[in-house]
């Protein structure tokens, strides 16, 4: 389904509303059977993301340009409509976010990711939510009323720089441990998703990011090796932020599965010592 929707990127009714750098498209479907653990279904209100990391392997699962995964960004506005009428014959979780980050930059203004859950909690659907964003918070009030939902939060470093690097345009690291806070707080069932574990970041800074996150009171983790996808390393050869020094430790280190399975091991070793489960994504 999400194939045939990215295949028919055409510009919809209603961009006249949006935002910059957002535009508005149709959705055929809302609902997108799901292969991911624990999930039936799948619902991605938008096509691309702003956030734009730089390990973001998505475009290339998808086989769009990875150079228009940024801007523009597709509002698919008719999926609460379609939605409504989907949920009549679909039983099971729906995973929000397996794409993109239903809270990107552009939700803000749009609110299609709210207008979709108003429709699931009608509904009384259960929901599992992967973004990077606290804007997550701003729709506590519509969760509390969903049965037992779930909330996934990515956290792959508490280093500002690396951040920055990695994950130029998503909130962060302060910013995502608070929203983590907060839902825990709120009753939320909420787990933080380390992936992918940045190599630099987990030879230096790991003790730092693991008290960081058993300090919130989360309970549960996951954690993700980085996935290489074909192009993707050519990608990010050409990127320019990956000249400084911990970008080429990055590009280096990120292919050798042998680094990579021991520093997850090390990572879940510490995390169950602070009190935090661990599982493997995917
Ligand atoms: S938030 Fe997720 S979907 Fe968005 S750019 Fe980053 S990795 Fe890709």
């Amino acid at each position: 389904m999400i194939t045939r929707d990215l295949d028919s990127f055409a510009e919809g009714s209603g961009s006249a509303a949006m935002p910059e750098g957002v535009i508005a498209v149709e959705c055929k479907h809302a609902l997108s059977r799901s292969k991911l653990p624990g999930l039936d279904y799948a619902l991605n209100p938008y096509v691309g993301c702003s956030h734009d990391c730089l390990y973001c392997y998505a475009p290339f699962l998808m086989g769009r340009p990875r150079e228009g995964w940024r801007t523009p960004i597709g509002a698919r506005t008719n999926m609460p409509h379609l939605l409504d009428h989907e949920l009549k014959n679909a039983t099971g979780t729906i995973g929000i976010g397996t794409v993109t980050d239903p809270y990107q930059p552009a939700e803000a203004a749009v609110k299609l990711t709210r207008r979709c859950l108003e429709v699931l909690q009608r509904k009384g659907a259960m929901i599992s939510i992967h973004t990077k964003s606290d804007l997550v918070l701003r729709d506590v009030d519509i969760l509390k009323l969903l049965p037992r939902p779930e909330v996934g939060i990515t956290l792959t470093t508490v280093d500002v720089a690396l951040a920055e690097l990695f994950e130029p345009f998503a909130p962060a690291p302060a910013a995502r441990l608070d929203a983590i806070r907060s839902l825990v707080r709120a009753g939320i069932r909420t787990y933080v998703l380390i992936g992918p574990i940045i190599p630099t970041v987990t030879d230096s800074d790991v003790e730092r990011l693991v008290s960081a996150i058993s300090g919130t009171g989360v309970e549960r983790a996951m954690l993700d090796r980085l996935r290489v996808r074909p192009g993707m390393l050519e990608y990010l050869a050409g990127l320019e932020g990956l000249h400084s020094t911990s970008g080429k430790g990055f590009l280096k280190r990120m292919s050798d599965q042998e680094y990579c399975r021991a520093a997850e091991d090390d990572l879940a070793k510490r995390l169950r010592r602070n009190g935090v489960s661990v599982e493997r994504a995917f």
